[in-house]
């Protein structure tokens, strides 16, 4: 391994101060104790957004989310909920409605993944990836739209009625053996999220998809711990580095805002270059 590599074991993305883009906004984040929806949460909290910390399991995670994002002065609180039951999607939307009053982002971002040979995939394996990744996205999406359509646009707010950002990923287009189930996910989540975007436009929503390519966070421990693996990565990512969710986090904060005001029913792939298929970069 040479020293470039290592030093780029050890590079993040560089630092930004974020603009108040979203100063009087209310968000909620899923999956936003860890990895990148912990950084978006943040970040949109820095960007000047009050924000529902929505967590799982990991309760004191999801607190000190909490508490970051009180620092930068906007409020939070986090909230306990499974994104693929539709009871506790409808409690956390009334909770919110009535602690912030209404909502106007959505990051759906809980995810998760439940890798297989296909042979050797159970069904529960399959449900659970389709039931968190993909419901879960359109359960908190139908509750926040009731929101963004009852209360319409507030100009003094955002040009928007309301804002939904899908987390999805490289794998919506590229095809990923042994992850049948969370890439059947992540492809049903770009024509969700686009069918959700031309239905919903003429009311001034705006639907649009992060699709990372590799980010360093805990769903994938084993593609960048050791000096072996992340060499083996690097060999997809054009760009030579990770991804941090900072990354991720900052194309979050512009794509809720007015800054990208006109963008609608896109996947911004922010991966490195990943889907510009590196493997041809020297043959094909
Ligand atoms: P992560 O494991 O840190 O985050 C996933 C979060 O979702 C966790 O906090 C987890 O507790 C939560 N979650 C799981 N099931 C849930 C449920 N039923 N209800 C509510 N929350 C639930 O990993 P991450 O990398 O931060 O993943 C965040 C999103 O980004 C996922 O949708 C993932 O598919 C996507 N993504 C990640 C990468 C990457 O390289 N890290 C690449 C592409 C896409």
């Amino acid at each position: 391994m040479t020293a470039t590599t290592i030093s780029a074991i050890e590079s993040a993305a560089p630092p930004v101060t974020l603009p108040k883009l979203l100063s009087g906004q209310k968000a909620l984040v899923t999956g936003a104790s860890s990895g990148i929806g912990k950084a978006v949460a943040t970040a949109l909290g820095q960007a000047g957004a009050d924000v529902v910390v929505n967590y799982v399991g990991n309760a004191a995670a999801a607190d000190a989310v909490v508490e970051d994002i009180r620092k930068s002065g906007a409020k939070a609180y986090a909230h306990q909920a499974d994104v693929s039951s539709e009871e506790e999607v409808a409690a956390m939307f009334t909770k919110m409605m009535q602690d912030f009053g209404t909502i106007d982002i959505l990051v759906s971002n809980a995810g998760l993944q439940q890798d297989s040979a296909f042979p050797d995939m159970t069904l529960a394996q399959w449900n659970k990836v389709l039931s968190v990744n993909l419901t879960g996205q359109f359960l908190c999406a139908r509750e926040a739209v009731r929101e963004f359509l009852r209360r319409g646009v507030v100009p003094s707010v955002s040009s928007a009625a309301g804002k939904i950002i899908c987390m999805s990923s490289v794998h919506q287009q590229i095809p990923w053996g042994g992850h049948v189930n969370y890439a059947a996910s992540k492809g049903g989540i770009k024509l969700l999220m686009e069918s959700m975007a031309q239905e919903l436009a003429p009311q001034r929503i705006r639907v649009n998809a992060i699709a990372p390519g590799a980010i360093r966070t805990p769903i994938n421990t084993s593609a960048w711990q050791t000096k072996e693996a992340y060499a083996a990565l690097m060999t997809l990512i054009p760009y030579g580095r990770i991804g941090e969710p900072e990354d991720i986090a900052r194309a979050a904060v512009w794509l809720a805002s007015d800054h990208s005001d006109y963008v609608v029913g896109t996947t911004l792939f922010v991966d490195g270059g990943m889907t510009l298929y590196p493997g041809f970069a020297t043959g094909g």
